[in-house]
């Protein structure tokens, strides 16, 4: 059985791809085409740095910050 993880961006949430698990092998970054935000996304986060917001969420890894 293939479970697709979407991977949607975090400013807008419009779906940027799908994988399934272990398509990642290291971090990808991916600008969203709509709103311009910045997905970083890392594989199954073997460094939880913030163990409070792991959860179903957390492929929407981290943003750089906003440049104005
Ligand atoms: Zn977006």
């Amino acid at each position: 059985m293939t479970t697709w993880t979407e991977i949607r961006c975090c400013g807008c949430r419009r779906l940027l791809f799908k994988m399934t698990a272990g398509a990642l092998a290291g971090a990808v970054s991916i600008k969203c085409p709509r709103c311009a935000s910045f997905n970083h996304l890392r594989p199954e986060s073997p460094h939880p740095q913030r163990p409070d917001r792991a959860g179903k969420d957390a492929s929407c890894g981290s943003l750089f910050p906003r440049k104005t």
